[in-house]
């Protein structure tokens, strides 16, 4: 990314560039310029012969003939005819033909003076064909840098597009060199530019402070940089200051538009706010903003994640026009509640409606079935993959396979299926395997291909993480410490467990043991009560889910402050008796917590909604919606 840092000396070629003019227009004599005349009007006809042509151009074949022509009339260094060329080829993805031919030399290798007909135009066409491509940011950016090598001064379009391609690479530097250009040529006030530039350092890992720093020293004219700035932050996964600035948005009075509430919506299915969200959707319609397909499927999206399927499902049911987008988001929500036949047969009704399924919507499916333990289903679905619809499957769709298996408890099959698969395994796919040994039992062979994991991987935490845990399940306390002593010697450190929840239009987030908040000492009498309480209905602490080697008694202790159980004792205290709860925790719900819950739904005769990394459960009556199966 180096190579893009140093930009050569603009100014130096400028003048260059001014001196070439002053040299043609006085090598032109009067006498010449009649006959000059005459041929400027035949050059207009092919001119506008080559324009039409590129017009109606629709295929590569059809490009070349008209490249000869265009070769033939003499017309290949006309500024015009090469922006239509370049345009109409980046049209059907053939940009590189286009630019090869416009762009013959190395502008670093090429001693000879710059070519009068490149313009800031077709430099911005051929950039903008290549930030659009796939994979090909970095073209874009190689012009960009060709552009200034031949001294030829970038407008304000130019830079949206070098702005996407930067962001794309998620080069930061290279962005930061950029915004410097844009500066000192005096576009940092443009709001197109602007916007591009909070979404290009938004893009960049962790530098959503550099957008804001653009955003407070934009005028916030329109809802544009409020929508970029808002989806800069849903996209970098800062989604409770997504929330954040769309509420300040609406205090200064600025109205958002479709794309701004699609990024809220985002940021609200990620917090899992669904008393948000429904907010949201009423706002949609007493602000009348258009319900474009987007932000339908936006719509239907939260409704399906945050914890009210049946909403999205009746929405996508309203829907005139629906996109495999929107089929695969009611797919996965029910696959994610545990509502796997349904799943399936919405699958199978978007497929007999002529909805091609994408690999998407099969990972949609294949989860569905996992989900609900459907093994013939799912065997079925990954080999109509290739036969049916000519879909490799990819790691994921394995992935998908292994977790089914595993989670049908056959650990066995599951292995035997990493081992004859077309694809090299992943980690995850072990780590799935490892995680149902522990669950299953087979806690020998969890170990082995946990050792193994820790050789080939031996910096990702998780590896011990599960080989603690398979230690822990069989008591042997000194090589549990063995393990977390090389992770501390190996500067690591289990991820914190945490919980939102939603009260009052306010998110609030609990880590285990935490002590940050005003009602502290509350919320730690009610969790006490609330273990008392259902010790009396017949639960047991599951004991060996706690990492550390300590005496029962204190691992009931840590267990009592997971942060579930502190989220959930601060609805109790804060909310009327029957009120539904809602949690999302950041990570796989443990044993022992989802035990807990169950018996706390049904001793404080509470329906409680628990969304963790994996899945819903619905804890009701003493029963969870997964059948413990997780
Ligand atoms: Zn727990
Ligand atoms: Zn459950």
């Amino acid at each position: 990314m180096n190579k893009f840092n140093s930009f050569p000396n603009i100014k130096t070629n400028l003048s260059l560039l001014l001196s070439h003019h002053s040299i043609t227009i006085t090598t032109l004599t009067l006498s010449n310029l009649k006959q000059q005349q005459t041929q400027t009007s035949k050059q207009r006809v092919s001119e506008q012969t080559c324009l039409s042509l590129l017009h109606s151009c629709t295929t590569l074949t059809s490009l070349t003939q008209i490249h000869s022509l265009i070769l033939k009339l003499g017309l290949h260094q006309n500024p015009l005819v090469l922006t239509k060329f370049a345009s109409t080829s980046s049209n059907f993805n053939s940009i590189n033909y286009a630019s090869s031919f416009i762009f013959p030399y190395d502008p670093n290798a090429h001693n000879a003076d710059p070519p009068l007909f490149y313009d800031a135009f077709l430099f911005n066409t051929v950039i903008r064909a290549y930030a659009q491509t796939l994979n090909s940011k970095s073209l874009a950016l190689h012009f960009y840098k060709t552009m200034l090598c031949y001294g030829v001064l970038p407008n304000k379009f130019t830079y949206p597009f070098v702005l996407k391609a930067c962001a794309g690479i998620g080069g930061l530097n290279l962005g930061k060199s950029v915004h410097g250009f844009v500066v000192k040529l005096g576009f940092e006030d443009d709001l197109h530019v602007q916007n591009t530039m909070i979404h290009m350092y938004c893009c960049c890992e962790g530098e959503v402070e550099f957008a804001r720093k653009v955003f407070e020293g934009s005028p916030k004219s329109d809802s544009v940089t409020w929508s970029a700035m808002i989806g800069g932050y849903a996209r970098s996964g800062h989604s409770a200051e997504a929330v954040g600035l769309f509420r300040e948005m609406q205090v200064e009075g600025v109205c958002p538009d479709e794309i701004t509430m699609v990024s809220v919506l985002s940021a609200c299915t990620d917090l899992g706010a669904l008393e948000l969200g429904k907010w949201l959707e009423s706002y949609v319609d007493r602000m009348k903003i258009t319900k474009s397909l987007e932000l339908c499927n936006a719509l239907i999206d939260m409704f399906a994640k945050c914890g009210d399927v049946d909403k999205a499902m009746k929405l996508f049911r309203r829907m005139s026009t629906s996109t495999i987008v929107s089929w695969t988001s009611v797919i996965d929500g029910l696959a994610m509640h545990g509502r796997g036949l349904e799943a399936v047969s919405l699958f199978d009704e978007m497929v007999e409606q002529g909805v091609a399924p994408d690999d998407v919507a099969f990972i949609g499916v294949l989860s569905a079935c996992s989900h609900s333990g459907l093994v013939d289903k799912g065997h079925y679905y990954f080999n109509s993959m290739e036969k049916n619809f000519g879909i490799v499957p990819k790691i994921e769709h394995c992935g998908c396979m292994v977790d089914l298996l595993s989670r049908a408890g056959l650990v066995k099959e599951a292995v035997e299926f990493v081992q004859n698969m077309p694809i090299e395994p992943n980690q995850i796919i072990w780590r799935s395997i490892i995680t149902a040994c522990h669950a299953r039992g087979e806690l020998k062979l969890g170990e082995t291909i946990s050792k193994e994991l820790i050789k080939s991987e031996p910096m990702h935490e998780s590896n011990y993480v599960l080989l603690s845990n398979i230690y822990a399940k069989l008591l042997r306390w000194e090589k549990k410490t063995k393990v977390r002593e090389m992770m501390d010697m190996k500067g690591m450190k289990k991820i914190p467990g945490s919980t939102m929840i939603e009260l009052n239009n306010e998110m609030y987030e609990f880590v285990a043991g935490d002590k940050s908040h005003d009602q502290y000492k509350e919320i730690y009498e009610m969790v006490d009560e609330m273990g008392r309480e259902i010790k009396r209905a017949g639960y047991v602490p599951t004991t060996s889910q706690v990492l550390l080697d300590i005496d029962e008694e204190d691992k009931e202790d840590a267990l009592h402050r997971h942060s579930e159980k502190l989220a959930i004792a601060f609805a109790l205290l804060n909310t009327n008796p029957g009120t539904p709860i809602r949690i999302v925790k950041n990570l796989r719900v443990c044993e022992d917590c989802h035990s807990a819950t169950k018996f706390i739904s049904k001793v404080y005769n509470r329906e409680i909604v628990v969304r963790d990394r994996n899945r819903f459960h619905h804890f009701k009556n003493g029963l969870c919606s997964c059948r413990d199966f997780w």
